[in-house]
Parts: structure tokens; sequence; C-alpha cells
């Protein structure tokens, strides 16, 4: 009884957020592998983990 709620605990990186019923997406998408890619952000920097494309400072 009430074994389950318990199956889906992973914490996930919550690279969206859902802000008035629409879709809002946080970081910045790789210009090389294009939308639904996001970069890694470092201090000064950002770097895509799927083709190692890196932004430095903040363009755009
Ligand atoms: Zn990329």
């Amino acid at each position: 009884m009430g074994g389950a709620g318990e199956k889906w605990k992973k914490s996930k990186p919550s690279k969206y957020s859902v802000e008035g019923g629409e879709l809002v997406r946080k970081g910045t998408e790789c210009p090389n592998c294009g939308p639904g890619v996001f970069m890694g952000e470092h201090s000064d920097r950002k770097v895509c983990g799927k083709c190692g494309h890196s932004i430095t400072g903040d363009s755009e």
C-alpha cells in the first residue's frame, strides 16, 4: 500500500522553467548544435558539452 512515489526522485537539472503556462528556456543555446543544446556556464565563458564550442564574454 502506497509503495509508489519514489520512482522519479532523481534531481533533474532544470534548464526549463514554466511560467504562466509557457516554457521559458534558461541558459545559452549552442550556436553550433542548435536549439535544445545548452552550454555549460563557467565564470567567464560558456562551453558546449556536446561539440566543445566555447563563448567568451557576453555575446548577446
Ligand atoms: Zn555545441
